[in-house]
């Protein structure tokens, strides 16, 4: 019986921010969700680089969710 097994993670949306603890060399905090599965996909919002983390280590790394709602003010 896992308590924390899959379910570290909250429910997380294609398009959502996420805020990580540590800042991107590039100096972003913020990155968006761009592939849901075993691994997620981020893709910094500063400098536009992907990478792949399991959730388990998301979960480790991220300290808040920014959830984007249909009418979120626009990027910038
Ligand atoms: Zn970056």
């Amino acid at each position: 019986m896992g308590w924390y097994n899959l379910n570290v993670l909250p429910d997380l949306n294609l398009g959502d921010v996420v805020h990580l603890r540590k800042p991107h060399p590039c100096g972003g905090y913020e990155w968006k969700v761009v592939r849901l599965g075993a691994d997620i996909g981020l893709e910094c919002v500063r400098c536009g680089r992907r990478v792949l983390l399991s959730r388990r280590e998301l979960s480790h790394r991220m300290k808040s969710i920014i959830p984007r709602g249909p009418h979120d003010l626009p990027e910038v």
